[in-house]
């Protein structure tokens, strides 16, 4: 236990210690709320068992802020684990979301527990402060909600609680709401290809390199495969920022293989491999999904349409073993 207690110590002085000099790199997409409260409530639902403590989740209104999947799991689980930690014999922790203004979700994390004394409310989000719990039986360091307010800052969000002594918390926090992607699939895309200036690709038949698109937004991404591929000499990468590009990329030159992220803006990854099958190119190419939705249905949706299905953060391994896979 005490083992466990240093690791935990640990990771969250790693955590602040990145924040804090500026090092945390942000891959922020369009994540959708449900699933990802759904997939963070039933992992803490086991811990919550313990303390035979319930977790509800309590809204199941469609919607998809701006995030970085990652971190975002990171703040739930914070805030999730504190309203269990922080809770009584029987109690229960409901996670809520609503959209508060046409741009802006709040997610709420409401618990049942000791709830924090008007006193203490103005030290809960200092570091290494527990406000009284230092000689509990309650693990802590004090340092997870001040890493969680900074990273749904980074996020561009804001963070707060409202607290009654004795009666339990509300935790929640706000980010903006990613723009509708419901208009993609009804974007038309250009049955020929466009004139457009896609940078040049020395004769790709013939040359005994593979050429590799990327379609993908995000800047992050983007970053990492370049550095992924800088250090392969079979491969070439390509990569272009949105679907239509892709589209338009795709439908000029024959690629070996394409790795597509889902969420896009404008014409989404789906769309676009659903209408590059519809080619004679790309009927039988492979086309890998790279995608933070990972969760089991989101694979189950997309089988069949793609060859393969990487999940990011990206794992470098996984990823040149499909590579290795597809282009010998
Ligand atoms: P810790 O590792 O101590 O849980 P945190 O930074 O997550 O550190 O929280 C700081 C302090 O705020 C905790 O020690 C606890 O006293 C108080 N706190 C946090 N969440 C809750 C909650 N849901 N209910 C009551 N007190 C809380």
């Amino acid at each position: 236990s005490n083992g466990q207690h240093l690791l935990t110590l640990i990771n969250d002085i790693l955590d602040l210690s990145t924040i804090e000099a500026g090092k945390i790199i942000l891959s922020t997409e369009p994540v959708q709320l449900q699933d990802l409260l759904n997939e963070v409530a039933s992992v803490t639902t086991t811990i919550a068992a313990n303390e035979n403590i319930s977790v509800r989740v309590l809204s199941d209104l469609a919607l998809t802020v701006n995030a970085d999947y990652t971190k975002l799991k990171q703040v739930l689980i914070n805030l999730i684990n504190n309203a269990i930690k922080y809770n009584r014999e029987g109690g229960s922790v409901s996670i809520d979301w609503q959209l508060l203004k046409k741009n802006v979700v709040r997610v709420s994390i409401v618990d049942t527990g000791i709830g924090i004394s008007e006193a203490n409310q103005t030290k809960v989000f200092g570091a290494f402060n527990r406000l009284g719990q230092e000689n509990s039986t309650i693990e802590g360091t004090g340092i997870g909600l001040v890493v969680t307010k900074n990273l749904v800052e980074m996020m561009g969000g804001t963070i707060g609680f409202d607290s009654v002594e004795g009666e339990g918390s509300t935790f929640w926090f706000e980010l903006p709401v990613a723009e509708n992607k419901g208009a993609a699939e009804t974007i038309e895309l250009p049955s020929t290809p466009a004139e457009i200036d896609v940078p040049a690709i020395a004769d790709i038949s013939g040359d005994k390199q593979s050429h590799v698109l990327y379609i993908e937004d995000n800047p992050a991404n983007r970053q990492l495969m370049q550095r992924v591929f800088d250090r392969q000499k079979n491969y070439i990468l390509h990569m272009v920022e949105t679907g239509e590009l892709g589209w338009e990329i795709a439908s000029a030159r024959d690629f070996d293989l394409i790795l597509m992220d889902i969420n896009l803006p404008g014409i989404d990854g789906k769309t676009l491999t659903k209408k590059l099958r519809t080619t004679d190119s790309y009927a039988k190419r492979p086309i890998v999904a790279v995608t933070a939705a990972a969760m089991a249905h989101d694979i189950k949706a997309a089988e069949g349409l793609f060859d393969d299905y990487l999940t990011k953060p990206i794992a470098v391994p996984q990823l040149l073993d499909v590579l290795k896979k597809y282009l010998t």
